[in-house]
């Protein structure tokens, strides 16, 4: 234990019962976490397959065994990690029969979830400008966050449409199609210990510790779950950091862990202050912008780093412009000798990236999107994936009607419904009907798809013994990869090689001994390509660009935070919603500051475009107001360019294009007439001083 402080020594090493690691960003709770998994199966005699670890993803989970790997070696793989989501996921593939589920059931994702509440609604015909189906589905969810069945839900009522009523029927039909929603695995695995003693009993004595990373951001209905879980031994641990705390929007209840030691009587706490992550030039912004959120346990980082280089905040012209300076910074970081993969911009929106992306690819800049659109939200993928799961006799209701009229079979809207109808008045599994209509009992709209259940019978005779070949087969002879090319040669190719990737991967999971339906579980729990090439991608050196919410735990030499305005961070939802959304912004800005080790910029846009519109934001007021010993402020501002304007309206800031180094932006200007200078940064060509008077600039 020589690499903890005496502080991470003590949380690591104290005694069973129910403990509480309380600490700023980078004070090392993840790593005090491992050490003391690592001291429970060394000192204490745990064995590694008693002990469970929580954490918020799954990236998360594959990073904690990684370290626990090298701590202890290979007893460390024994260890059973991973979120609240997939642990549910095991418990209920276990025990799913008891609350009335076949075993077998599959995940909904969010697509097919949608385009059941469209349907749900539409046979009770109730438009969408009455009752939108995403504010159903979050209704829905926030029951399921506080651990509410639609027995327990309270009355909504929305434009005089009873929501709970909705609720019962949505979970109905997710039940009739062998489906649970993601919110559905946490609270049908409470619902498990919760209603039945005996499971609680078994699944209570399947672990001897539970470690939760991340605590701040868990919700009512997965606080009940460790009470259920861990209510009899009461070994939990918990770590986490108030100031952290940015998930509200999904029901995260920060009193969890302001309230540990009043739901967790005896409760040992743990307070960690160093911080051995950033710079000390950064952790004097981060303690800035934090320490004026109310309401917070008050603790400031101490630094054990030197000062290092000011975090600095560049306003820029237009989110074109800004992705330019943000390159011109990187490339400025590459110069000093950072990696790329040490290099991340972690934005607010998603829609962020795409300038950055554009200019990147133009300027053969590695990088890497985590998050966004996922592989495996794909709709190739999902397609895939359905003709795969019903040829091993685990697809569902909601698969085939995502196939059934691909390629085209003369199902329209009608037919599928009546199809859907079919399917659900036979009371039989989607595998079991599917048989039957292979056997020539079709009527209606079902004939439409008899042709496809007999390619399906057929195929499974031959496939019995080797399911990996089958998705290929499936998709070829049921014209499907046909039907892609009709999208013209460069998209369908690229979703060919999607189908190809996917191919490879379901080859390499039966060889790992998955079977079909532990597969498709795997598949759902993925909702990015993240672990699809984790090796591939953590060997890869390039920038990584994603979500300020999915960075949550991880660092980087270099971080760019870019659109720090208003609008964005603050975003424009949480200033619609008052002060607590506020605070949660601002804890979001301080995750985002460090989650850098020593260089940190932060940009904002004086005008910046969103679906078509312009808009002005004002700079945040985060930083607004910070002064410029915690955060330099580029000189970089509108007045200044005015002024300085040298007549035809070159000035600081202008967009400028060159005969032989192209386009730039003038960045400096010195001197006056014939001796004027300027200072102009090229796209391509780097910085230039150049003589005003002989340059030829043109505006761009
Ligand atoms: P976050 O709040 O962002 O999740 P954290 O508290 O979990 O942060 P860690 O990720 O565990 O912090 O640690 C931050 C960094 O500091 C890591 O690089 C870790 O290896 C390092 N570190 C932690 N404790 C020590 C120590 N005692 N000596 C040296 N380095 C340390
Ligand atoms: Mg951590």
């Amino acid at each position: 234990m020589a690499d903890l402080n005496s502080a991470q020594q003590q949380a690591a090493e104290a005694g069973s019962g129910p403990q509480l690691i309380l600490a700023g960003a980078g004070t090392g709770k993840t790593r005090t976490i491992v050490h003391r998994i690592g001291h429970l199966i060394a000192e204490r005699g745990i064995a590694p397959h008693r002990i469970l670890a929580v954490t918020f993803t799954n990236k998360a989970a594959a990073e904690l065994q990684a370290r626990l790997g090298l701590l202890i070696g290979d007893d460390g793989g024994g260890v059973v990690s991973g979120t609240f989501h997939s642990i549910s996921l095991k418990f209920l593939r276990r025990y799913a029969d008891v609350l009335g589920y076949s075993r077998s059931f599959q995940v909904v994702d969010s697509d097919d979830q949608k385009a059941l509440v469209k349907r749900l609604l539409k046979n009770r015909n109730i438009a969408t400008d009455r009752l939108h189906p995403s504010y159903m589905i979050s209704w829905i969810e926030h029951c399921k966050h506080a651990g509410l069945t639609p027995e327990q839900a309270p009355e909504g009522e929305w434009n005089g449409i009873a929501l709970h009523e909705l609720y019962a029927l949505y979970q109905r039909e997710l039940m009739q199609h062998e489906r649970m929603d993601f919110s559905d695995l946490i609270l049908n695995a409470a619902r498990l210990m919760r209603e039945h003693e005996a499971v609680a009993a078994a699944l209570r004595a399947r672990f001897d510790h539970v470690l939760v990373d991340e605590y701040q951001d868990t919700n009512p209905i997965q606080h009940e779950w460790l009470l259920l879980l861990c209510g009899e031994h009461r070994n939990l641990t918990v770590v986490g950091d108030d100031d952290q705390s940015i998930y509200g929007w999904r029901g995260a209840d920060v009193s969890h862990i302001l309230d540990f030691e009043q739901a967790w009587q005896g409760a040992g706490i743990h307070r960690l202050e160093e911080n051995y992550r950033s710079s000390g030039a950064i952790l004097e912004l981060a303690n800035a912008v934090i320490c004026e959120n109310e309401g917070r346990h008050e603790k400031a980082l101490k630094a054990t780093r030197e000062d290092g280089d000011k975090p600095e905040w560049k306003v820029c012209n237009d989110e074109y412009d800004e992705a330019r300076q943000v390159l011109g910074r990187i490339e400025r970081w590459r110069s000093g000798g950072y990696a790329w993969s040490e290099i991340a911009v972690l934005y607010r929106s998603n829609r962020q990236s795409l300038p950055l992306e554009q200019l990147f690819r133009e300027s053969d800049i590695p990088y890497r999107i985590i998050g966004g659109v996922g592989f495996f939200e794909r709709m190739e993928i999902k397609d895939a994936l359905a003709y795969w799961a019903l040829l091993n006799r685990c697809g569902d209701g909601l698969q085939l009607l995502r196939i059934c009229n691909k390629p085209k079979r003369g199902l329209g809207v009608k037919g599928q419904e009546q199809l859907a109808a079919a399917l659900a008045s036979s009371g039989l599994r989607t595998c079991e009907w599917l048989d039957l209509i292979a056997s020539g009992q079709a009527e209606g709209a079902a004939k439409k798809v008899t042709p496809l259940a007999c390619l399906i019978r057929d195929m499974q005779a031959e496939l019995e013994t080797q399911p990996d070949r089958g998705l290929n087969m499936i998709l070829e002879s049921s014209g499907y990869l046909q039907s892609l090319t009709s999208m013209g040669e460069i998209e369908s190719a690229s979703r060919i090689e999607n189908i190809r990737t996917l191919q490879d991967y379901i080859e390499l999971s039966m060889a790992q001994g998955l079977t079909p339906v532990e597969f498709m579980d795997r598949a759902s729990l993925l909702q990015s390509s993240e672990e699809m090439n984790e090796s591939e991608q953590d060997s890869e050196d390039a920038i990584s660009m994603m979500s300020l919410h999915r960075a949550k735990g991880l660092e980087f030499d270099c971080v760019v935070l870019p659109g720090v305005e208003e609008g964005l961070l603050p975003h424009q939802r949480a200033l619609d919603e008052g002060e607590a959304g506020i605070s949660e912004e601002r804890r979001l800005l301080y995750v985002g500051v460090t989650r850098a080790r020593e260089q940190l910029l932060l940009t904002s846009a004086r005008l910046r475009r969103f679906f078509g519109e312009m808009h002005y934001p004002l700079p945040s007021r985060f930083i607004k107001t910070l002064a410029s010993e915690v955060l330099q402020q580029d000189t970089f501002v509108p007045a200044a360019s005015h002024e300085q304007s040298a007549g035809g309206g070159l000035g600081i800031g202008v967009q400028v294009c060159h005969p032989s180094f192209g386009e730039g932006m003038i960045m400096g200007m010195e001197g006056a007439g014939d001796a004027t200078r300027v200072t102009v940064q090229f796209r391509r060509s780097g910085t230039k001083q150049l003589m005003l008077k002989y340059a030829a600039l043109q505006l761009a």
